[in-house]
């Protein structure tokens, strides 16, 4: 049994390396949700779908959000009716998802229950759950003080502007389902997968309950770099880490999560900062190559991780 700490992009990429050498059924992932929005009456949850999709085969995997090959027709008639924040791209086939969800949800449904409902439609066999069920919120605070929605800023304003804080709205009331906790408690390995760690790995470890179990859990957890030469792959990790006084490396990542990983895995171009962080954090590290641009680089990395989680089993 493995457990991911997922957001919407970096990890995805790492459990599409994992569903190459674990079965679906022996994965669970933990979705961050504090970039949930509601758009036009309806409930968007892009890491959330991120993940259903790619389980159910149809993320559109070169950028990693929507449904490959969708069309955006919808969108182009909404912006003719003046609906609000066109420029949150939503995909003809996309709405489906939004509207189900919404539906369910106004029905009184929980957020666990519609990713339940929908994973059972979908024949999807790992267990996928939202960090909690409450609405979080995720603001980021400019250097002029003005406070953006963190979808945004990301979406509209291109992750562009410096940025003085990340904030966060209603994530003290959220608390994790019992089942995940549970599947913390009970895994044989932990991921935290190379996602954002201030907007989407961060809002999870604050969830009630999450910091406790990973704390409690007899499996080793191993986080993976997002961060490769003092750059994020992709998105504003580095800006963010900054707003945190956190230095955008691998020694930053570090510091984040140190007392509760038991192992870092860097990237090959990091490879000077393995020593260091061995010794000023108490954390093992392991090199690897962590670019994931083909389906072999995602496999292989999964496939270093499983060893490296291994050794630090053995110690
Ligand atoms: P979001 O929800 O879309 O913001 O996505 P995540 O937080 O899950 O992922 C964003 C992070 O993934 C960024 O900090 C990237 O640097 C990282 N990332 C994306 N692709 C890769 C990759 O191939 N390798 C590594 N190591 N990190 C990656």
């Amino acid at each position: 049994m493995i457990v991911f700490l997922s957001g919407g992009t970096g990890t995805p990429k790492l459990i599409e390396g994992f569903r190459h050498i674990v079965s679906d059924e022996e994965i669970t992932v933990i979705v961050n949700t504090s970039d949930d929005i509601y758009w036009n009456g309806l409930y968007i949850s892009p890491d959330l779908d991120t993940i259903v999709y790619l389980f159910a085969g149809f993320l559109d995997t070169e950028k990693y959000w929507g449904i490959k090959n969708d069309t955006f027709n919808f969108l182009e008639q909404a912006k003719i009716y003046g609906l609000e924040k066109t420029w949150f791209n939503i995909g003809d086939r996309d709405l489906a998802m939004h509207v189900l969800r919404t539906y369910l949800m106004n029905k009184g449904l929980t957020l666990t229950e519609v990713t339940k409902y929908i994973s059972r439609r979908l024949g999807i066999k790992a267990r996928i759950y939202p960090m909690c069920n409450e609405h979080v919120e995720a603001f980021v605070e400019l250097l002029d003080g003005k406070v953006l929605n963190i979808q945004e800023y990301l979406v509209k304003h291109r992750f562009e502007p410096e940025v003085k804080r990340v904030f966060f709205r209603g994530l003290e009331r959220a608390k994790a389902e019992e089942e995940a906790l549970k599947a913390i408690l009970s895994s044989e390995l932990i991921i935290i997968g190379p996602s954002n760690p201030i907007n989407s790995i961060g809002p999870i470890l604050k969830v009630k309950g999450v910091k406790e179990a990973l704390k409690e859990a007899k499996a080793p957890i191993v986080a993976v770099s997002p961060i490769i030469s003092n750059k994020p792959v992709s998105g504003p990790a580095d800006k963010f880490m900054k707003a945190y006084g956190l230095d955008p490396s691998p020694l930053g990542i570090a510091e984040f999560y140190k007392g509760i990983i038991d192992g870092l895995v860097i990237d090959v171009a990091d490879e000077a900062l393995r020593l260091v962080i061995e010794k000023k954090f108490k954390i093992r590290v392991h090199v690897a190559k962590t670019i994931m641009e083909s389906l072999n680089d995602k496999v292989a990395l999964a496939r270093e991780i499983m060893e490296f989680a291994r050794t630090l089993g053995e110690e």
